[in-house]
């Protein structure tokens, strides 16, 4: 069975200081609870009962690439999961998906779980191309080497981060329908992978979106920032 995951992702957010939220947020023996921390937090945050995952990683293991973080870095920081292909890294470092599925390949060769994250923009739904824009995605960020245990996939349309905007539950459906069917085409265990939504998640949204098919958990980025908000999502996932 599918294990629940409610992931955070700070984001470039967070000092030391801010660590303490994490010391207040619900558990449940349900549900697998990770936050993705801006690298300078991760050994800081290492002994707390929650795993601890990394926002990006380079391929390559060490070497000159200065202002990088490679896989087993984060390995020894402390992190067990890792980010890749966040729109964010997407828009902003010009991030393709041969690039990301690299990223990827290197995590699992350190021992990390990744966390694929694919999505449409705006114009993308608009054009009524979404479908396409994914299995694209799919078949270009994630590598070979996945499987059910080291990776899990995160459908966040990119028009739905930090706006608070959210698609429809039918839209939300239909995609990780078919983000689901197109990994059981490629994967042996394809059909164990989770499939995680992100985009405004919120207390207030999150028990619609958890009673959609095939979504196993949520990536959070704002709303993971405080306990008060992050553990009614948790809750909430528990409960669905
Ligand atoms: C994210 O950062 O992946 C995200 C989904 O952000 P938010 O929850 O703020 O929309």
């Amino acid at each position: 069975m599918r294990r629940k995951i409610a992931a955070g992702n700070w984001k470039m957010n967070g000092l030391r200081a801010d660590l303490a939220e994490l010391e207040n947020l619900s558990t449940d023996p349900g549900v697998d609870v990770l936050i993705c921390l801006p690298a300078t937090l991760i050994a800081a945050a290492r002994d707390l009962p929650i795993a601890i995952g990394g926002q990006d990683c380079h391929d390559a293991t060490n070497g000159a690439h200065t202002g990088d973080i490679s896989a087993p870095m984060l390995v020894d920081a402390g992190a067990s999961y890792v980010l890749t292909g966040h729109s964010e890294r997407r828009s902003d470092h010009a991030e393709t998906d041969a690039d990301i599925a690299a990223k990827s390949r290197a995590a699992h060769d350190a021992g990390l779980t990744t966390i694929i994250c694919i999505g449409e923009t705006l114009a993308i739904r608009a054009a009524g191309t979404t479908l396409d824009i994914i299995d694209g995605q799919l078949a270009g960020s994630i590598p070979d080497c996945a499987t059910a245990d080291n990776t899990i996939i995160a459908y966040e349309p990119v028009w739905a981060i930090g706006t608070g905007k959210v698609p429809s539950t039918e839209q939300i459906a239909e995609v990780h329908a078919h983000i689901h069917a197109r990994l059981k085409e490629r994967f042996s265990d394809g059909a164990d992978f989770g499939i995680l939504y992100g985009g405004s998640v919120k207390a207030s949204n999150a028990a619609d979106i958890f009673a959609v098919p095939h979504v196993t958990g949520a990536l959070v980025g704002g709303a993971s920032l405080t306990a008060a908000d992050f553990s009614p999502i948790i809750t909430a996932l528990a409960a669905s």
